[in-house]
């Protein structure tokens, strides 16, 4: 079913008076300028070049996927008030969700860090969590474990889940948008440089900790974002700056994204303890279900890997598989 969830998609004008110096204009023919995706409304775009003016911009051609947080080329477009983008630059790394044609496309480049929120209302899916966790992993981002309203309490079971995510090496900060707790923490949990995205299941506080997190210049851009969501049908992403060089990308499209899972790590699948128990099976090639001489499962039985863990991996193993061998047929057609 979360497999199957449809992402609404929004639209949002840029209503931040992003100002359209007129800098690009007097720019020589074929002077490209270099500059960071700020913000994006469908095909449009805000970007921001070294000098920190804020400029409007466009893909030049169909064929460009250019998505917030890209580092991009931009050339003046002569006749409107905007800049063309000629070239992404290659990105140090990307969220994919998969569209509804079954393909896997960027959500957002060149992110550090998945803030994976987790609370106790509504009840957490933890399987949700590990696949978040894993698509960390397997596009190298770190990820934090975030649990937002602590103020409500958590229980005994959701607190041995973290305890388990713990020893397998994940922070957990505990914190409340509702009262500010554990928000400086959270905060902190983000080194310098930084540039991070919230994501999690609906309803866990998402929206509520960005709009905590905001240094207090950028909550009404933050506020503007959001009522423009409910109006327009393509997602809207936006970078925010946060103290020291600090950043978070948010939009309704990454923060309850699906993520793609052919793009998970093939071996290990961002199981970051998989990965490190891996190198002992006996072959090479074991996917750690039933082979004989697997260290993952051997570790399973001795009780150093956590069965809920483990059940996450298999059932994230059979869906890839099962994806596969739907695929097939079909690319056999073409
Ligand atoms: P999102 O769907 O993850 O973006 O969640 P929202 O930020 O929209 O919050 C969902 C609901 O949880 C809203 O009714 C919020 O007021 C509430 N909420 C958010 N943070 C907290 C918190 O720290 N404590 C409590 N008790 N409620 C919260
Ligand atoms: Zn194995």
């Amino acid at each position: 079913m979360w497999a199957a969830k449809v992402l609404a998609c929004r639209l949002v004008r840029d209503q931040s008076k992003a100002s359209v110096a007129d800098a690009p204009r007097r720019s020589p023919a074929g002077e490209t300028l270099e500059a960071r995706v700020v913000a994006t409304y469908g095909r449009h775009m805000t970007v921001r070049a070294a000098d920190g003016r804020r400029l409007r911009a466009r893909p030049f051609g169909r064929s460009l996927t250019v998505v917030c947080g890209d580092q991009v080329r931009c050339r003046p477009d002569p006749r409107h008030d905007e800049l063309h983008v000629v070239e992404v630059l290659p990105r140090r790394s990307a969220l994919y969700r998969t569209n509804l044609r079954g393909r896997s496309e960027p959500l957002v480049a060149n992110l550090s860090h998945l803030l994976v929120v987790l609370a106790p209302v509504p009840a957490p899916d933890l399987f949700v969590v590990d696949r978040y966790l894993a698509a960390a992993a397997s596009a190298h981002l770190a990820a934090t474990l975030v649990v937002n309203k602590d103020e409500l309490g958590v229980d005994d079971s959701l607190a041995a889940e973290l305890a388990a995510y713990t020893r397998a090496g994940y922070t957990a900060v505990r914190c409340s948008a509702r009262t500010g707790s554990g928000t400086a923490a959270l905060l902190a949990a983000l080194p310098a440089g930084a540039m991070a995205a919230l994501v999690g299941q609906s309803g866990v506080g998402k929206s509520s900790l960005v709009a905590r997190l905001l240094p207090e210049e950028q909550v009404a851009v933050g506020e503007l974002v959001r009522a423009e969501e409910g109006r327009h049908t393509t997602t809207a992403a936006r970078l925010f700056d946060l103290p020291e060089g600090r950043g978070l990308i948010d939009s309704p499209g990454v923060r309850d994204f699906a993520p793609a899972i052919d793009r998970l790590e093939p071996r290990s699948l961002g199981f970051v303890e998989v990965e490190s128990l891996a190198a002992a099976c006996r072959f090479p090639d074991c996917r750690h279900m039933r082979e004989p001489g697997c260290a993952v499962r051997a570790a399973l039985d001795a009780g150093t890997f956590h069965p809920r863990r483990y059940e996450s991996y298999r059932r994230l193993r059979r869906l890839r598989e099962e994806l596969s061998a739907a695929r097939g047929p079909q690319q056999r057609r073409r």
